[in-house]
């Protein structure tokens, strides 16, 4: 059974106390609601990684209260000590070279030189990490190569009964999950595209390193997606965008930051319906729009695997 309790001070302190005896908790954060666990102990990661049946090849990213915990955790360059300050909190996670003494269990970082972190400005997350006091490592809310969760029954979902507990606060306003860069060796890499545009100006490096676990299968809908689609045909459920209606869309004014926010939850609303097979409007690919085709491209790749 897993419970869901709304935000309050209570149902935090209730978090804290799961995730101190080992337990992970669903969390909203301001991108995607989150499965957080304490990520200094072995056993509340080993805990992450099993109840969304994730591969231990792939990290999770750790979330601190603010910048002076994170140097306490990674080494920060210049570029880093910028785009941090920049961005956060926000949903900007960053790749930098992990201290040898941040404390972090070694499955957080599937073994690699480097962690990810980032600071949450969601109220609930903020809650959280002051309460338990520890860094969170917190990938989505979801089983592994699922759509991520925008919403506490997206959670229940995909996750009931293998989770004791998630805290409702309502649908998350980003929508898509944060923008990952690697930073190190004087070199800014886009490792994914997302809520924080970084232009090719930042970017100064082309070298495509890929973020491990970054699969291109992934996100996937259980039934078939079918992506650019200007109309629809009988059996498909049709997510529309600007002035291409479908029977519901991303945003009917065309807004790239409201189809964002809006997108996982049209993927999970097109699964629960009657026509087997779903296509999506074209969104245009600038700014977030970026990340929007990123998610739709992977999502359309994996899409059908349970229908
Ligand atoms: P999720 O938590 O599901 O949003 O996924 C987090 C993603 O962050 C993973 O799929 C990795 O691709 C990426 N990531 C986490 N840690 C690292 C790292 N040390 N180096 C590169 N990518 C990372
Ligand atoms: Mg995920």
């Amino acid at each position: 059974m897993t419970r869901v309790l709304a935000y309050s001070d209570e149902s935090i302190a209730e978090a804290a106390r799961l995730i101190a005896a080992g337990q992970p908790v669903a969390v909203p954060t301001e991108t995607v609601y989150g499965l957080a666990g304490d990520a200094t102990s072995d056993a509340s990661v080993a805990a992450i990684y099993a109840a969304k049946g994730r591969p231990s090849f792939n990290p999770l990213i750790v979330h601190v209260r603010d910048l002076a915990h994170a140097r306490t955790l990674a080494v920060f360059d210049a570029d880093a000590e910028k785009l941090a300050a920049a961005h956060w909190p926000g949903p900007l996670t960053l790749v930098l070279p992990v201290r040898g003494d941040a404390g972090l269990a070694k499955a957080v970082t599937a073994g690699l030189p480097t962690v990810a972190i980032r600071v949450p400005a969601h109220r609930a997350m903020q809650s959280l990490l002051a309460a338990t006091g520890k860094p969170l490592a917190a990938p989505s809310a979801n089983a592994s190569g699922g759509i991520s969760p925008t919403r506490a029954e997206h959670v229940l979902r995909s996750l009931g009964g293998r989770i004791p507990m998630a805290i409702d606060d309502g649908a998350t306003s980003g929508g898509i999950e944060s923008t990952i860069v690697a930073v190190g060796d004087g070199q800014v890499r886009l490792l994914r595209p997302g809520p924080v545009v970084i232009d090719d100006a930042v970017a100064n490096s082309k070298a495509k390193i890929e973020a491990p676990g970054q699969l291109a299968a992934h996100y996937a809908p259980a039934k078939r997606l079918r992506i650019d689609a200007q109309t629809a045909n009988v059996d498909e459920w049709h997510i529309g965008f600007g002035s291409i209606p479908g029977d519901a869309t991303l945003s009917a004014t065309g807004s790239l930051s409201e189809a964002a926010s809006r997108l996982f939850d049209m993927l999970h609303q097109a699964d629960t319906q009657h026509r087997p097979r779903i296509a999506i409007a074209p969104v245009p690919d600038t700014g977030i729009g970026m990340a929007i085709n990123d998610r739709l491209r992977r999502a359309a790749v994996g899409s059908g695997g349970r229908a």
